[in-house]
């Protein structure tokens, strides 16, 4: 179902998204992002997708997490909450959260609690972004998230993790741009395969590959920021294939704006930089 590719070369190639910012909107009407956060040591993950989504205009960001990380989690600069999750059925904790956008993976760890959890927000139809851990749960069994898969989700996988869902894909494909067009079919729902040169395919087979991106990106956490910048334009009521190539490219724009030794940290400050121009542009 291959259609059309573009290379992304430079923000003209990107129909940036617009973000209404009307004067009139309250926080609750900006997008409230929730992001799944990992037990006891496991929780810094999280947090940089929950600053990313913050970063990228999202209203109200939620991290939400195991009792007993609570205190962990709250270890965020940001002004992000912190809630536990204690309903047994995850669709009543996103219920309870209102939230518009999810992203979940991120330092979660690969149990079959977050197996659940991962079926049950697809079940309960909230747009969201599936990444690290939330794909690898899936490994023994990737036809099951397949079924559950909507429209409105987004995987981000790395060549490994991507290696895990759709096995042998990627060695049998002339390139990634190929094998994410595959797996996106099969999947039905946007893959980001991410690396040097990141593919963005959604089920309807066009795609985007965007080679434009700093190598200082190789560091750990980037991933992380990926899924929460994602998920903070996808919060805001974007569609889930523009909200993944805007943010591939902004992502790859600020990876330029690293110093070297720069880490994901310092990575989520220079998104307002790269935002900021990339809305100037398009209100050009
Ligand atoms: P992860 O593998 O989940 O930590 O994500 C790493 C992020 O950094 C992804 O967005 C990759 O596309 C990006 N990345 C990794 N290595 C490079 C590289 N050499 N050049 C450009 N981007 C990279
Ligand atoms: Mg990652």
């Amino acid at each position: 179902a291959a259609g059309p590719v573009a290379r992304l070369s430079s923000l003209s190639d990107i129909a940036m998204p617009v973000m209404a910012h009307r004067a009139s909107q309250h926080k609750h009407q900006r997008g409230r992002l929730c992001v799944l956060a990992g037990g006891p040591g496991a929780t810094s993950a999280a947090r940089l997708s929950a600053e990313a989504g913050l970063a990228m205009g999202a209203g109200l960001v939620t991290l939400l997490c195991p009792p007993a990380s609570l205190i962990e989690s709250t270890q965020i600069s940001a002004p992000v909450m912190t809630r536990p999750v204690r309903e047994a059925d995850f669709a009543d904790t996103l219920a309870a959260h209102r939230a518009s956008a999810l992203v979940m993976g991120p330092g979660a760890g690969a149990d079959q609690r977050l197996k659940e959890r991962v079926l049950a927000a697809l079940r309960a139809g909230t747009p969201l972004v599936l990444d690290a851990d939330a794909l690898t749960v899936f490994e023994d069994a990737p036809a099951a998230l397949f079924a559950a898969l909507h429209p409105g989700a987004v995987l981000t996988p790395h060549a490994g993790e991507f290696e895990r869902l759709f096995p042998g894909v990627l060695n049998e494909s002339a390139t990634p741009l190929v094998a994410a067009q595959q797996a996106s079919a099969r999947a039905g729902a946007v893959i980001v395969l991410k690396g040097p040169a990141t593919v963005i395919a959604p089920p309807s087979g066009e795609a985007h590959i965007n080679a434009c991106a700093s190598a200082r990106l190789a560091t750990a956490g980037t991933g992380d920021v990926l899924a929460g910048m994602i998920g903070g334009l996808m919060a805001q009521g974007i569609a889930p294939f523009a909200a993944a190539v805007s943010t591939v490219w902004l992502h790859g724009q600020a990876g330029f704006l690293l110093p070297p030794g720069g880490n994901a940290g310092d990575l989520v400050r220079c998104i307002p930089a790269v935002l900021s121009a990339a809305l100037d542009e398009q209100s050009r």
